[in-house]
């Protein structure tokens, strides 16, 4: 609590009581509490791959006698880092603009089958590089309004996730149901699975249950956060379902139309 408080007098000038406000500063608290840890996490998240490139780059120019396959070997590295980097900005100013502007999304009318079709090659191309067997199960063609970028990446974050989170050889599926109101997405897959415990903590900025098979999947640690940003932005839901060591489900709601 934080306590202010001041003395009343009378029209004598004297002291009559005093008042005393008693504010509940324990939200304020907290909501400070997570801006530091945010802060402190972005420094992390952008030093290491700073620090690597960095490392690397120095001992190219200093050493002379590296060999070709050791140089590759650098550069790839120096590549993959700069990659994770890119992506780090690019996520969290994504991220930071659905918190400042989450009311002025660009809503158009779009057709989910047509949407569907760029975000498929994405999603199978990566399926294909993990022998990962992807299927859909779509039963309709619907009309949604909705910002077609972020819807977008609706899609492509919960299926990147089920790949990444699912060993070689598994299986995801894309189901997108139709109702009178509504569009359900449903991922799901035979992976890794979530504990129990943290099924509501991975929708936290930065939050990993694992975070060194994470960080090997070039993941930010963004995704489900903006995932839930857009989701709740265009009034809908999303609700996880998972089972240890046999898979995970995502189930977004979605409204079809409503008065922007
Ligand atoms: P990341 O970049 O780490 O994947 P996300 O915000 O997309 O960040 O996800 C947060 C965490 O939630 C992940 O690090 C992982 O531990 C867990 N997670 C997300 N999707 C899945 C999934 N399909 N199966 C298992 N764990 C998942």
């Amino acid at each position: 609590f934080e306590i202010v408080g001041a003395p009343i007098f009378n029209e004598a000038n004297d002291l009559k009581g005093a008042v005393l406000v008693f504010h509940d500063i324990t939200e304020l608290k907290r909501l400070e509490q997570m801006r530091k840890d945010f802060v402190a996490n972005v420094s992390h998240e952008l030093k290491t791959p700073i620090t690597s490139i960095r490392g690397f780059a120095e001992t190219l120019l200093e050493d002379d006698m590296v060999n070709e396959e050791i140089r590759n070997q650098f550069l790839t590295i120096i590549l993959t880092e700069s990659e994770r980097l890119q992506a780090l900005v690019y996520d969290l100013l994504e991220l930071s603009k659905l918190e400042k502007d989450e009311l002025r999304l660009n809503y158009e009318t779009i057709h989910i089958n047509e949407l569907l079709v760029g975000i498929l090659t994405i999603v199978e191309q990566q399926a294909q590089k993990k022998q990962i067997n992807f299927t859909t199960t779509i039963e309709e063609d619907s009309k949604i309004r909705a910002d077609r970028d972020r819807l977008k990446q609706i899609f492509i974050n919960l299926i990147s996730n089920a790949i990444n989170y699912t060993p070689v050889g598994g299986k995801v599926d894309l189901g997108v149901h139709i109702t009178k109101d509504s569009i359900e997405i449903v991922v799901s897959d035979t992976g890794i699975g979530i504990p129990e415990e943290f099924k509501d903590r991975i929708f936290e900025r930065f939050y990993r249950v694992d975070r060194a098979r994470s960080r090997n999947t070039g993941g930010t640690g963004l995704g489900l956060a903006i995932v839930k940003h857009i989701v709740e932005a265009h009034r809908g839901s999303i609700k996880v379902e998972s089972k240890v060591d046999k898979g995970t489900i995502f189930r977004v709601n979605l409204p079809k139309s409503f008065l922007d």
